[in-house]
């Protein structure tokens, strides 16, 4: 198994990214096992935290090291929350829950008929700290901003955030399915994907 140092102290992260990776021979640690601080995620771009996460991480347990990033991008509001996701409503009023941010969310989206919105997750793996070359991956969810909140399972901004396909909101769905269907699901398949050719056996 390579030990590979996961840049987050999420319990439910860490369980779903060992699950998925341990298929590829990867054993997942939590950062804060090994002492490794939170890094500071002070970028607008999933892709530059995530990296900045992940170099961090690996720079001080000298392992290779995974982080994510991950947020709603709404069209009609020029891609925020993004970044910002988890902090959106403190970012105006100094409240910070899922019922400030999504409060938030429903008041800048009430002049907008263009419902449309994503959720992203962004993966970065590097083998070490000054990696050239790391592996990076995207998941997206396509989704519609609601008006009204429906279902209670998922966090976040999942009552507002509407499937069409299914005609359900992320939160009525069941987890094992959004477990399937979202944004980290896929970057993870992706991720999965890419460092299983990383750590195939060479065939020459
Ligand atoms: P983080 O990348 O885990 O810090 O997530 C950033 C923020 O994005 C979360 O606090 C949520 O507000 C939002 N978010 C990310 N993924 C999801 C999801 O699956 N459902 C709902 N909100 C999400």
């Amino acid at each position: 198994m390579t030990r590979v140092v996961l840049a987050s102290n999420n319990p439910g992260k860490l369980k779903e990214f060992s699950a998925s990776l341990a298929a590829a021979g990867i054993d997942m640690l939590a950062q804060g096992a090994l002492g490794v601080a939170e890094a500071d995620e002070p970028f607008n771009t999933f892709i530059e935290n995530a990296l900045a996460k992940a170099r961090h991480a690996s720079q001080i347990t000298g392992l290779p090291a995974l982080a994510d990033d991950s947020g709603l991008c709404v069209q009609a509001l020029g891609g925020a929350p993004g970044v910002h996701s988890a902090r959106y409503a403190a970012l105006a009023d100094g409240t910070r829950s899922d019922a400030a941010n999504n409060a938030r969310l429903v008041a800048d989206m009430a002049a907008h008929t263009d419902r449309r919105g994503c959720y992203v997750a962004v993966l970065v793996y590097v083998r070490r700290a000054d990696d050239p070359r790391p592996i990076v991956v995207e998941g997206i969810w396509d989704g519609e901003i609601l008006d009204q909140p429906r279902g209670s399972n998922g966090f976040g901004y999942d009552p507002y955030f509407y499937l069409p396909d299914l005609g359900m909101t992320a939160a009525e769905l069941p987890l094992e399915q959004k477990n399937q269907l979202s944004h980290r699901a896929r970057a993870l398949r992706a991720l999965l994907q890419a460092v299983r050719s990383e750590y195939a056996a060479p065939t020459h």
